[in-house]
């Protein structure tokens, strides 16, 4: 019932140049795809060059990070307008390392999620628990508190637009992928949470992505799981081959 979707985020990676290559090879390749969703967020700097370089095609295009107000005094800040004058259609908010390195707070990624609703945007909202929380037991107990902060305020209307990324952040960049078993377990649980904030019909219809370290090889088995609906995809969406082969293992 769900479309699968393969999410490509390029990080703090590639000129315009290099990004607007993979984006045409990307197009040449899997350009036509229509059985899943297929998005690639470059940089801020490449949205505009890639944007034209998949026009036409299937793959969508998403920014990585965004203001939550439309306009004004911040500087060096992007809007949720501006991305849509690029024809972005998704954004990624809260991933792990804007938490970690750029202090983003549940408050400050539900504001973005609410503008970004606002303007027909997607949010991709990322969740997911460090090593130490895994250790200490509080894994579910995280993901909740990020899921629900993340999107308070949300109507049911809209909640269909959202997809949610489980990325364990000891999982990112570390080729260590969580079991088949741990990721399903988180998965389902956002779905009951899910189910509880906007009730059972909405609940089944948000797609639920896995992110870190996810790879052509282990993507077919994350990829089998009931509550596994796609993947937000780092490294791994550097190289032509290997995103190609990620979308090839979702369709
Ligand atoms: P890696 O696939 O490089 O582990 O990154 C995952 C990620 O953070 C995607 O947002």
């Amino acid at each position: 019932i769900r479309k699968k979707l393969i999410a490509g985020n390029w990080k703090m990676n590639k000129t315009s140049a290099d990004a607007v290559q993979l984006a045409q090879d990307l197009v040449t390749e899997i350009g036509k795809v229509v059985d899943i969703d297929i998005v690639i967020c470059p940089p801020f700097t490449s949205l505009e060059s890639v944007g034209k370089a998949i026009d036409g095609s299937t793959v969508k295009l998403g920014a990585q990070n965004m203001h939550h107000e439309a306009s004004g005094a911040f500087t060096g800040e992007i809007s949720a307008p501006m991305l849509r004058a690029f024809f972005a259609t998704h954004v990624i908010l809260g991933h792990s390392e804007r938490r970690q390195y750029f202090a983003e707070t549940d408050a400050a990624v539900n504001k973005k999620v609410i503008a970004a609703l606002k303007n027909q945007l997607r949010p991709i909202l990322c969740v997911g628990e460090t090593l130490a929380e895994r250790e200490a037991g509080s894994t579910l107990k995280v993901v909740q508190t990020q899921l629900e902060a993340g999107l308070e305020g949300v109507s049911k209307d809209l909640a269909t637009s959202v997809v949610i990324a489980y990325e364990p952040v000891w999982a990112i960049g570390t080729g260590k992928v969580a079991t088949t078993e741990q990721a399903q377990e988180v998965h389902a649980f956002i779905r009951t949470l899910l189910t509880k904030l906007f009730g059972e019909q909405v609940a089944q219809k948000v797609r639920i992505l896995y992110g870190g370290s996810m790879k052509p090889a282990n993507a077919p088995e994350l990829l089998a799981q009931k509550d596994i609906d796609g993947g937000l995809i780092g490294g791994a969406s550097l190289e032509t081959r290997s995103f190609v082969d990620l979308v090839k293992a979702a369709v």
